[in-house]
C-alpha cells in the first residue's frame, strides 16, 4: 500500500529555490537581504528585509487541479519573495488555495496514531486583503504548555482579513500527541523541540517536525513560537531572541512584553531552526505548563497584536515604547547543592542582589538547613516551586544586569551555564535520544 504524504505543502523538485539562489531546496522562501520589504511600522530596515512581502500571480495557480501545476504553482510560492511586490494574489498553502480575504482552517498530515489513522495538526490562515508580511504563530510544540494554545486561539478569533495587510498562519498546537496526552513529549518520550528542521525519513518526533517546517515554517518571515516552563517551573513573561541576529532585538521589543531575553536557540528548537533558515523568529515563554493563566495569556495576545502593529499588518496600536523593555544579554541558572525539600518566598520578577537570599534546603530527615544566595545581581525571570529536590536541581533562573555588548564586538553567545546549558535548555532537561 502506498504511503500516504506527510505534508500536503508542494514539495519535491517543483519547491527548489530558483536557479542561482544559494539556499537549499525546502529552506525558508524569504526575501534575500538586499530586497526592500514591507514591514513598515517602527521596525529597522533589517527587520523589514527580513519580511518582504509574497504573493504568487493568479495565473500560476489556476489549474490547481492539474498535479503538475500545481508544483510549479509550488515552486513559484517558494520563491514568492523574489516576485514583484505589488502582486498580492492566490497563494497555495498544504494543497489549497488561499486567496486575499480568505480566512480558512487547514490540515497538515503530520503522523499517525497506534491505530494507523492519520494524525491531522490543524492550520489556520487568515490572508488579508493588502498585501505585508507573513507572521506564523506555533504554540503546543510542548503538549503540556497551553497558555499559548489560547493566545493564538484568542488571536485568531479576532483577525480579520478585510483590515489585513499581509497574512497570519496559525498552528495552534504542533505536538497533537502531547496534547492529547497532557504531555510535554511526543509517545516515544521524545522532545519534538529537538528535531527541527526534521527529515522525512528519520524518527517519528522529525518526521513531524519536517512537515510541520516544509508545510508552514518555511513560508514565514516572521514567527512567534509559545511556551512557558517546564516540569514544575514558572517563567516571567518575556521574549527569547537570538540578539546577534538583524532586526531581532527589534521584533522582540516591539512585541512589548518589557523583558527580552538574548538566547541563541538549542540546536534543533522550532526557533533556531527557523532562524537558520531565514525566518524571523522569536519565542514567547510565560508562566508554567498545565494551566491556562489569564495574566500570561493576555500579555501573549496584546504583545502579538502590538507585533502586527509595528510591521503595518493591523491598524491598532503597538505597545507605546518598546525601548522600555528590560534586556538581558546573559542570563544562569542556578542550581541548589543539597536535597530535600525546596522552599522559597521569591517570586517571579523579583529584583536580586548578589548573595541575597533565594530560598532554602531542608534534610526532611535531620532537620539541616542550607541557603541557597543568589550568585549575581538581575532579576528573576524564571523559577521552580516548592518541591522536592536532589542536588544539582536548578532552582532559579536570573536575568544578569550588565551593559549591552559593544557594536562592534557583536553579542557574545550565552555564557556557558553549569554543565554547559544554555538558557534554553530547561525547555527539555532530558536527552532527546
Ligand atoms: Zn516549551
Amino acid at each position: 500500500m502506498a504511503r500516504k504524504g506527510r505534508a500536503r505543502a508542494p514539495r519535491g523538485p517543483g519547491a527548489r529555490p530558483p536557479e542561482g539562489d544559494p539556499r537549499p531546496a525546502g529552506s525558508a522562501s524569504f526575501a534575500p537581504m538586499e530586497r526592500r520589504g514591507r514591514g513598515g511600522g517602527v521596525l529597522g530596515l533589517a527587520l523589514a528585509c527580513a519580511l518582504a512581502t509574497g504573493g504568487a500571480r493568479a495565473d500560476e495557480v489556476a489549474d490547481a487541479g492539474d498535479p503538475r501545476a500545481r508544483l510549479e504553482a509550488g515552486a513559484v510560492f517558494a520563491s514568492y519573495a523574489l516576485g514583484p511586490p505589488s502582486t498580492w494574489h492566490v497563494v497555495e498553502l498544504l494543497g489549497h488555495d488561499v486567496a486575499p480575504g480568505d480566512k480558512q482552517r487547514l490540515f497538515l498530515d503530520a503522523s499517525e496514531s497506534f491505530a494507523g489513522g492519520s494524525v491531522e495538526l490543524p492550520v489556520l490562515v487568515a490572508r488579508g486583503r493588502e498585501s505585508g508580511p507573513t507572521l506564523c504563530l506555533v504554540a503546543g510544540v510542548h503538549g503540556d504548555e497551553l497558555n499559548g494554545i489560547e493566545v493564538v486561539r484568542r488571536t485568531f478569533e479576532n483577525l480579520r482579513p478585510s483590515q489585513l495587510r499581509g497574512m497570519v498562519i496559525a498552528v495552534p498546537v504542533a505536538n497533537l500527541h502531547g496534547f492529547r496526552r497532557s504531555s510535554r513529549y511526543l509517545p516515544d518520550r521524545r522532545d519534538l523541540n529537538r528535531f527541527f528542521p526534521g527529515d522525512p525519513a528519520g524518527s517519528s518526533a522529525s518526521r513531524i517536525a519536517n512537515a510541520i517546517f516544509q508545510g508552514v515554517v518555511r513560508h514565514c518571515g516572521a514567527l512567534i513560537d509559545f511556551h512557558t516552563g517546564s516540569h514544575l517551573r514558572a517563567n516571567l513573561p518575556q521574549i527569547r531572541a537570538d540578539l546577534r541576529r538583524p532586526g531581532l532585538l527589534d521584533l522582540a521589543r516591539a512585541l512589548g512584553i518589557g523583558v527580552v531575553v538574548h538566547s541563541g536557540g538549542t540546536q534543533g528548537t522550532l526557533r533556531r531552526a527557523a532562524v537558520d533558515s531565514g525566518v524571523a523568529a522569536v519565542t514567547y515563554e510565560a508562566g508554567e505548563p498545565l494551566r491556562f493563566q489569564s495574566h500570561e495569556i493576555r500579555r501573549g495576545i496584546e504583545g502579538t497584536w502590538s507585533l502586527m502593529a509595528s510591521l503595518g499588518m493591523v491598524r491598532s496600536r503597538p505597545v507605546a515604547n518598546p525601548m522600555l523593555s528590560a534586556v538581558y544579554y546573559t542570563s544562569r541558572w542556578v542550581r541548589v547543592d543539597d536535597g530535600g525539600i525546596f522552599l522559597t518566598d521569591r517570586k517571579l520578577g523579583d529584583p536580586v542582589k548578589s548573595e541575597d537570599l533565594l530560598g532554602t534546603v531542608t534534610d526532611p530527615v535531620s532537620n539541616e538547613r542550607s541557603a541557597i544566595h543568589a550568585p549575581v545581581s538581575g532579576r528573576i525571570i524564571g523559577m521552580a516551586f516548592p518541591q522536592v529536590v536532589i542536588p544539582g536541581f536548578a532552582a532559579f533562573h536570573i536575568g544578569i544586569d550588565s551593559e549591552p555588548p559593544a557594536v562592534s564586538a557583536g553579542v557574545p553567545e550565552p555564557r556557558p551555564q553549569m554543565d554547559g546549558e544554555g538558557v534554553d535548555e530547561l525547555e527539555g532537561e532530558e536527552s532527546p535520544e
